[in-house]
């Protein structure tokens, strides 16, 4: 035994068991989870990782924020070969932000090893990217898009991969990328492992995993299970004409520390972003029409905290995990109700402990889109009135349940408040927006 061998074995007798023991990694892996913090696995993570690393194809049905991440980049880290520099792991994800943190993670759980991680994203300058290729990379995280591109420019090569990820694949799907993503495969291994993660498996994806898979095992982490007990939700009934003015005074009342407001295309993401910024400051909006380095800045200024608000659309917003969002607005009623349970998820996040609360706008035209979204989640939203921005409600199937948020239990109030930056945002005490007695009246 070398005197490395037992020095970390020394270790381990002096920090003591791990949570993490017993799922069928390596110690080298156990000893990562250990360096990054995580003590126990996430349920995902326990039941996942026993299935990935027995080299089976598996199905994971889970959203991002409960630790999906990890449970298939420790059994990923499980298959590289150190010593050759060839492409082992090729990792599909939706958007280049999800493509940044699925790399950011497999960079830090794989400090203890000489494992390389290239990033092969559109938006960014491919030079770069075809530079950590050519040096080198066991595992390469994309966007189908750019690694299409780059196989097409005979800079890939796929022979070599022994496990394949296909990363939020509905919503992979949903914008599109089937047809890249089948010619990816196709160019894979016959005998690879394939493992796919999913909040939702709907046909398009079952087909895609009937096809390209073999005789998957499946883990169901149901997300909206998860969905519902982590985070308080609301809907809003507004009148359109009048929901900037809801929204504001809804911020104002619940303080978020910080909170994603939900658009349902770019050009209304974009006309939101601009008659908010002459009334409210630390805000930002991130769409796929803007161009890379701004969606870079916006994310990087949310992850800080500098950007209070940022307003996004589903495609980019999916995949936003910062675990400081302690507030989700849908300022428009998702079009999908699956998109619902995507963007909730963005709250309630397995890191911070707290419980977040997500708001949702709803038109008197809209009740029928409310109530898909109550029978996706299984579950009735709480009615919250913004006082003074009252709307009768057309009768709809459900009953309207009570709901008692205060501003005193949104999460991270204290913060807010005791921010001087955020005093536009935040009514100064004297003189509170509206009379005290009003909030009282708004909750029912
Ligand atoms: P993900 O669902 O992969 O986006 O992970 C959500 C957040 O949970 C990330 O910030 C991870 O760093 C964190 N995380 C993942 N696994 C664990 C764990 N076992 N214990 C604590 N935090 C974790």
């Amino acid at each position: 035994m070398t005197a490395h061998a037992r020095l970390e074995d020394n270790d381990e007798e002096i920090l003591g068991p791990s949570g993490f023991d017993g799922l069928g990694l390596t110690r080298e892996s156990i000893r990562a989870v250990r360096a990054v913090g995580y003590e126990t696995p996430s349920p995902i993570q326990a039941a996942f990782i026993p299935l990935a690393v027995s080299g089976r194809d598996g199905i994971g049905q889970a959203r991002t924020g409960t630790g999906k991440t990890a449970a298939f980049v420790l059994p990923a880290l499980e298959r590289i070969d150190a010593d050759c520099l060839d492409p082992q792991v090729l990792c599909m994800t939706p958007t280049r932000e999800l493509s940044e943190q699925v790399a950011e993670e497999a960079r830090r759980l794989s400090r203890t090893r000489p494992v390389f991680v290239a990033t092969c994203v559109g938006g960014k300058k491919i030079n770069q990217q075809i530079a950590a290729l050519q040096k080198g990379a066991q595992i390469i995280v994309g966007t189908p898009g750019r690694v299409i591109d780059l196989l097409n420019r005979g800079l890939l090569k796929l022979h070599t991969l022994k496990l394949v990820v296909l990363d939020e694949a509905d919503r992979m799907l949903d914008i599109g990328f089937r047809p890249d993503i089948e010619r990816i495969l196709k160019q894979c291994p016959s005998d690879r492992q394939t493992l796919l993660l999913s909040a939702t498996i709907p046909p398009p994806v079952e087909r895609l995993a009937q096809r390209y898979m073999r005789d998957p095992e499946r883990v169901n982490l149901s997300a909206d299970q998860v969905v519902v007990h982590t985070v308080d939700q609301y809907y809003v009934t507004v009148d359109p004409r009048r929901k900037l003015e809801a929204l504001v005074k809804l911020l104002f009342h619940v303080r978020p520390r910080q909170a994603i407001v939900f658009c349902r295309t770019k050009r209304g993401a974009d006309k939101l972003h601009s008659r908010l910024l002459t009334r409210l400051p630390h805000i930002a909006a991130i769409h796929g029409d803007l161009a890379q380095s701004a969606r870079d800045r916006a994310m990087k200024n949310f992850r800080e905290g500098k950007v209070r608000l940022l307003i996004a659309t589903d495609v980019v917003g999916r995949g936003i995990d910062v675990s400081g969002v302690s507030h989700i607005i849908n300022y428009d009623v998702p079009e999908f109700s699956d998109d619902y349970v995507h963007r909730v998820g963005r709250t309630g996040r397995l890191s911070s402990g707290d419980i977040g609360m997500a708001f949702t706008f709803v038109a008197n035209d809209e009740g029928d889109q409310l109530t898909g979204i109550e029978m996706k989640i299984n579950k009735l939203l709480d009615r919250f009135v913004v006082p003074g921005y009252e709307v009768e409600e057309r009768k709809r199937a459900t009953t309207v349940l009570s709901a008692t948020p205060s501003a005193d239990s949104a999460p991270g109030n204290e913060r807010w408040q005791n921010d001087p930056d955020l005093e536009a945002f935040t009514p100064a005490p004297k003189k509170p927006e509206l009379p005290e007695e009003d909030f009282g009246e708004g909750l029912e």
